[in-house]
């Protein structure tokens, strides 16, 4: 099965990744971590990465979709997987397309989360995650805070922020999403794959609240 989050930042993508990826046993890859974690290990890819990252632009698209193209190869993602960020540009999207199909693959679902302008910049300044690489729960200083001040309630592992998450970088990843990723939208609504969500306070629906309908769904 193959899943795609699609999505403003700060709408949720991650944390309904991580929870379909518990509840339904299916790898979740994130294009951002893998970037945040070759800028972590200082790799050329990193440096590269790092000045679209911290300005509020994509990576180019040839990089990335090497990248995706070498992950979808290993084992672990040969029955499944949980796109969190990936595609984000049409050029990526028909490349994922053309990857699938040269293994009798296709794109199965697609979740698209809107939420309010407002909430985003607000969930984004106070997002904090955990530093273990092989957890990196997401909290939420207001919506979801940790049990204990800066340490994470799964793992005992300290909470960092990203560096992007702040209200100027947001603002211009908020614009690149408009231009470069919503034209996704159409694409995948014309596959006929598309569930569409709204995750908002307002409708008291969360990212949770959402993973659970689409598990729900299987
Ligand atoms: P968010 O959705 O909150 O912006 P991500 O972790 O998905 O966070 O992405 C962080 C940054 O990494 C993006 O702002 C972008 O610069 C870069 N990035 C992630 N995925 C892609 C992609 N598929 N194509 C180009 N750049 C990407
Ligand atoms: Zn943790």
């Amino acid at each position: 099965m193959i899943i795609i989050m699609l999505g403003a930042p700060g709408t949720g993508k991650g944390t309904v990744a991580g929870i379909l990826q518990e509840k339904m046993g299916i790898k979740q890859v994130s294009t951002g971590d893998i970037f945040r974690q070759n800028i972590q290990d200082g790799t050329e890819l990193g440096k590269i990465a790092d000045s679209y990252i911290s300005k509020g632009n994509l990576v180019p698209d040839d990089i990335t979709i090497d990248i995706v193209r070498d992950r979808l190869e290993k084992d672990d993602v040969k029955n499944g997987v949980i796109l969190d960020g990936f595609p984000r540009t049409v050029v990526q999207a028909e490349a994922l397309d053309r990857i699938l199909a040269e293994n009798g693959k296709k794109v199965d679902l697609v979740v698209n989360l809107t939420t309010p302008e407002e909430e985003i910049i607000e969930r984004i300044v106070n997002r904090r995650i955990c530093s273990n690489p092989d957890c990196k729960t997401i909290y939420n200083l207001q919506l979801n805070p940790p049990k204990q001040e800066g340490i994470c309630d799964k793992c005992g592992h300290e909470l960092i922020q990203r560096k992007d998450d702040t209200a100027e970088t947001v603002k211009l990843r908020i614009n690149t999403y408009m231009n470069q990723t919503s034209p996704l939208i159409e694409y995948y609504k014309k596959q006929g794959n598309l569930y569409e969500a709204l995750v908002s306070k307002s409708i008291n629906k969360m990212g949770k609240d959402v993973a659970e309908d689409i598990v729900k769904m299987f």
